[in-house]
Order: structure tokens, then C-alpha cells, then sequence
């Protein structure tokens, strides 16, 4: 059976050393891997491709919170010289779906315009019905509607709210906008938010042929997705299944079993269930570090303290997002994408943002979107010792 016959739960996942972002060595690594995973000109002649970045927001490419700007061109690069009629690079950072907005995070990403590919210029969007376990309906971004092949272009990354961001977190972006954050006011359980997560990308990965590929070159650690540091790893991992990919990223973070939204594909049976029965396809054996985590992630300390704690202990320990205000340079968009509005700008001469905890549902929305990186996950005292 080849590779393209193969079912989604049955897809290896290429990985390969790649130690930097030098245009020649990607070219290298990303053939190698497209060949791997059998993309070839069959998969991709005369199709109209859509390169679908981690583009969260404006950040220099060494900060490693976004898609480097080479990886992007060589992923363009491979699927044109496979004949691919038409790349376009479309993606929905944070803060409001418009020209202005994805021109400007592309600018500071350093994403330019080149010969492989087209920056999107279409920022329609149309909601369908997902028919999902809980996400019901969605709506997407045209350029998803309008491609026949996905290239779902994510980087690793430790996350504030879900642990892991990696390929099936990714197709989220296909989301408009703020049409995003309503989904942590719908679903402000983590279990439900996992849940639509996974049923979000198995809408998109029934409709569309969607490839994998994971700049892990260097990677984000600590308070990502964008909060975080730089952690050099040195690693390119590629797939035809998102969710495969993810159960080898999560491994490769030491996290097996902790991502809610993994759990969430597996029990959709959208992948197999360990990383040991995954077929693997390159450099093993596969590599784990010891990434930092992120603050928020003391949650988990805490429940599994609840044992002995009474549930109002446990309340006054948790970990919640809390302004530096000497930080905070006033620009309001934490309150503008604070999906239960519960962020207020307040100051009598320069307005600084401050959170009212008693609504906040903690989806670190907020941290994830400050230019000024002033949102922090604050630790009660006690358990900073505990952990
Ligand atoms: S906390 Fe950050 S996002 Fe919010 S107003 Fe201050 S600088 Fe802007
Ligand atoms: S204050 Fe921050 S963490 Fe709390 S609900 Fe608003 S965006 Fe989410």
C-alpha cells in the first residue's frame, strides 16, 4: 500500500536534524521530508495550495513564537517544483481578519513577498456546518475553502492554556478574528475547548488534503505561544496526519498523555493512541527535552493535590493572568480579545489594563496577545515551593 493510500491513523511521521534556517539546508530537509511522506507531483500538480503559518502575531522570526520566514519559503518552494498552480500563504493572527493586520504581522515576522508564493489578499470568511462531537459549526477563512491542499506549517511550542501547540492547534488560525475568542466563551471547560479543538481539525482534515510540517528548528518554551523563549532543538518533522505529528511532538516534550486535545483525537480514534505505535520515518530515536514549562501549567500541581486540600484551598492557590502594569503600554488589546470582557483599561492619566478575576475563565487569551509581554500567569507563593 503506498503512502497516499494509507488511512489518516495509519500515517508515519518523518523527522530529520535540520540545525538551521540556511535557505540551501531547508531546501534539503523539506524535499527529503516531502519525499518521505510521499508528496510528490501526483499530490500537488495543478493544485491550488494553501501554506497555513503559525503567524499568532507580529514577532521576530529569532523569537521563534512564529513560522520562520525560510522555513515558509522553502515548504512554497517544494510544493511549486511538485506543480503546484498556485501557493498562497493565508493566516488569521490574533486581533481582527483584515489586510491591514496580516500585513503588518507578516512585516514584523519578516515574511515578504516572493516568487514561490502569494500573500492572501482575500479576507472573506463563510461559516459551515462542522457537525462535530461539540463544535457544531465554524467559520473559516476563504483561502480554506478556496484550496485543494493545506500545508499546515506549525512550529513546537509549549502552551499557557492547552500545554502543546503544534500541527492540529495550528488549524485553528483558519478561524477568523475575533470569531476565535468567542470560542473560549463557548467552550470555557478545557475538556470542551480540547474537544472542539480536535473536532475543529477533523473538519478540516476530512475536507482537504493537509500536510504537516513542523519547524522544530528552534522551537518555544515557558509561557508560549508567545510569551515564552527561544529553545534551539534542531529538528524538521513532517506528516500526513496533524494528529500523528502532535502525538510525536508531545512526546518529544515529555508531556505523553497530557494534552487534553490529543486525548480528545483519540478518543475521535483520529489517531493511534501512544507515540510507540507510530511509525516513525528518519532520525530515531526520536528526541525528548526537558522544555520549561508554562506557569499556568502549576494547575496541574494543584489537582493533583486535591486529594488532601478541601476545594476552597485549591481555589486560593490557583495560578490566574494578572497585568504588570508597569509594563503595560495602554494599547487595550487584551480587553478587546478578552472573550468574557472582563479586562478593563483603567488610570486616571494613561490607561493600563486590569483584570477583574471574578468572570475571567483564564484562557490566557490575554497573555497570549500582549505586545507589551506585561500579562503573567501569578503563582501563590506557597505553591512556587510546592513546584
Ligand atoms: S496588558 Fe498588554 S495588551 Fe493589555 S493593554 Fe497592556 S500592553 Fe496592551
Ligand atoms: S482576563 Fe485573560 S485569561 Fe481571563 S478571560 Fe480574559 S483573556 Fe481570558
Amino acid at each position: 500500500m503506498s503512502f497516499a493510500d494509507r488511512p489518516d491513523t495509519d500515517r508515519p511521521v518523518f523527522i530529520a536534524k535540520c540545525d538551521s534556517y540556511d535557505p540551501d539546508t531547508l531546501d534539503s530537509v523539506i524535499n527529503s521530508a516531502f519525499d518521505s511522506i510521499g508528496i510528490g507531483p501526483e499530490e500537488l500538480a495543478g493544485k491550488k495550495v494553501m501554506i497555513k503559518p503559525n503567524l499568532i502575531l507580529g514577532k521576530k522570526p529569532e523569537l521563534a513564537v512564529t513560522t520562520h520566514p525560510n522555513f515558509l519559503e522553502a515548504c512554497a518552494k517544494a510544493a511549486k517544483l511538485r506543480g503546484a498552480e498556485k501557493v498562497t500563504v493565508a493566516e488569521s493572527p490574533g486581533g481582527p481578519y483584515n489586510a491591514i493586520s496580516f500585513s503588518a504581522v507578516c512585516k514584523a515576522c519578516g515574511i515578504a513577498s516572493s516568487p514561490w508564493y502569494d500573500l492572501n489578499s482575500d479576507f472573506g470568511f463563510s461559516q459551515v456546518a462542522t457537525e462535530g462531537r461539540i463544535l457544531k459549526n465554524s467559520t473559516f477563512i476563504t483561502p480554506f475553502f478556496e484550496s485543494d491542499v493545506i500545508i499546515d506549517l506549525c512550529k513546537l511550542k509549549t502552551h499557557s492554556l492547552t500545554k502543546m501547540t503544534c500541527a492540529s492547534k495550528n488549524l485553528f488560525g483558519l478561524v477568523p478574528g475575533v470569531d476565535k475568542f468567542g470560542f473560549h466563551a463557548t467552550f470555557p471547560d478545557m475538556k470542551d475547548f480540547s474537544a472542539m479543538l480536535a473536532d475543529l481539525a477533523n473538519y478540516v482534515c476530512s475536507r482537504k488534503k493537509v500536510i504537516a510540517v513542523c519547524d522544530a528548528i528552534l522551537s518555544h518554551e515557558g509561557n508560549g505561544p508567545s510569551q515564552g523563549s527561544p529553545r534551539f532543538t534542531g529538528y524538521v518533522l513532517a506528516s500526513r496526519s496533524v494528529f500523528s505529528l502532535d502525538v510525536v511532538a508531545e512526546h518529544m516534550l515529555k508531556m505523553d498523555g497530557e494534552v487534553l486535545y490529543l486525548d480528545a483525537a483519540r478518543e475521535l480514534g483520529l489517531t493511534k493512541r501512544q507515540f510507540d505505535d507510530i511509525e516513525i520515518i528518519g532520525s530515531e530515536p526520536v528526541p525528548c527535552f526537558d522544555f520549561k514549562r508554562p506557569d499556568s501549567d502549576s494547575l496541574s500541581t494543584i489537582k493533583n493535590l486535591s486529594s488532601i486540600m478541601d476545594g476552597k484551598f485549591i481555589k486560593l492557590m490557583e495560578v490566574r493572568p494578572k497585568v504588570n502594569r508597569s509594563k503595560c503600554v495602554g494599547c487595550g488589546k487584551c480587553a478587546a480579545s478578552c472573550p468574557r470582557k472582563t479586562i478593563k483599561m483603567t488610570g486616571r492619566k494613561k490607561k493600563k489594563a486590569k483584570i477583574i478575576h471574578k468572570n475571567c475563565i483564564k484562557c490566557y487569551c490575554c497573555q497570549e496577545l500582549c505586545p507589551a509581554g506585561a500579562v503573567f500567569a501569578k503563582r501563590n507563593p506557597i505553591l512556587r515551593v510546592i513546584h
